[in-house]
């Protein structure tokens, strides 16, 4: 009885605190690209922006909807999810298994999440990825929630800003995706007629497909300091040109700034500061616009009353 003890409950039990005890010391710390550990909490009052080398760290929807909104207030708003699955597919697991572990990963629906709310007081309707959510490819059920964003932005006559964090589109569904991609298109364009902005920003990374729809059709673009922002990866074009004489920053924000595929590159605590002063130039144009076509219609209406007038005397 006492080794039973000694030889098995014993060393169990010591095991049990002991793994305890390093999950509790991992949760406290975190690493960065720069190889320094950091304190977890050092790293979230930083905006997820490491303390000693400042590159910045990826953030999950509600993170980024937390610090873009005035006093982190917004309301997430629900869409509907297309049919999960549904060519069936299976590669080293199954997609079903891969949707659920995601899910439960990140307790969304989808990697895009749609969250409307209030920056430095004007209303705006705002999307973004998580790139837990299978590397935040963009699904049949995305392209619904970047539908219904867009939507939302029409109806309540807001600005549409869009957070891109994704490797492309969802593989898993194949041509489906794709048609995500050109129903995001139609989406942006809506936005263009009803002359609402549409900035995009791009965060680490941007690539695929969505590079090549949405996250490059905005009004304004907008990425993030250090984030890689690609149609294919270096590695796959090193491979095709068969060199390895790419440039240290290829695909990195400045490196495609510098290119002329941005406009802006700015770090994260300078985005909200600068997607309201943008708005405040981008509506304010909008509305003097409008204006024009009013004055145009009254001018337009004011030379059928003289020709009216002019008929009958
Ligand atoms: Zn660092």
């Amino acid at each position: 009885m006492k080794s039973w003890i000694s030889n098995y409950l014993k060393p169990k039990i010591k095991s049990l605190f002991q793994k305890r005890s390093s999950e509790n010391k991992e949760n406290l710390w975190t690493t960065c690209e720069c190889k320094n550990l950091i304190y977890k909490e050092d790293l979230q009052s930083n905006l997820n922006c490491c303390p000693k080398c400042g590159s910045h760290h990826k953030l999950t929807c509600n993170e980024r909807f937390k610090i873009f909104f005035d006093n982190g207030e917004y309301e997430l708003l629900d869409f509907p999810i297309p049919a999960e699955d549904p060519l069936g597919f299976s590669d080293t697991k199954k997609y079903t298994d891969r949707l659920n572990e995601a899910k439960r990963k990140t307790g969304q629906k989808d990697a895009v999440a749609i969250a409307t709310g209030k920056i430095n007081g004007m209303d705006v309707t705002v999307g973004a990825q998580d790139f837990r959510f299978i590397g935040g490819s963009f699904s049949t059920a995305s392209a619904e929630g970047f539908l219904h964003g867009a939507q939302h932005a029409i109806d309540n006559k807001n600005p549409f800003i869009f957070f891109s964090c994704t490797g492309g589109v969802r593989v898993m569904e194949n041509l489906l995706s794709l048609s995500g991609m050109t129903k995001s298109v139609i989406a942006v364009r809506e936005l263009k007629k009803n002359r609402l902005p549409f900035i995009s920003v791009l965060t680490n990374p941007t690539a695929g497909g969505c590079t090549a729809s949405y996250a490059t059709l905005g009004d304004v673009l907008i990425a993030e300091k250090g984030a890689i922002i690609a149609f294919a990866g270096a590695r796959v074009i090193s491979n095709t040109l068969k060199s390895n004489d790419l440039p240290m920053d290829f695909q990195k924000s400045e490196w495609v700034q510098e290119h002329g595929g941005l406009d802006l590159v700015l770090e994260r605590k300078y985005i909200k500061s600068s997607i309201t002063t943008l708005l405040n130039v981008l509506l304010k144009k909008a509305e003097t616009q409008v204006n024009t076509d009013a004055t145009n219609v009254v001018a337009i209406d004011e030379g059928l009353q003289k020709s009216f007038k002019s008929v009958r005397s």
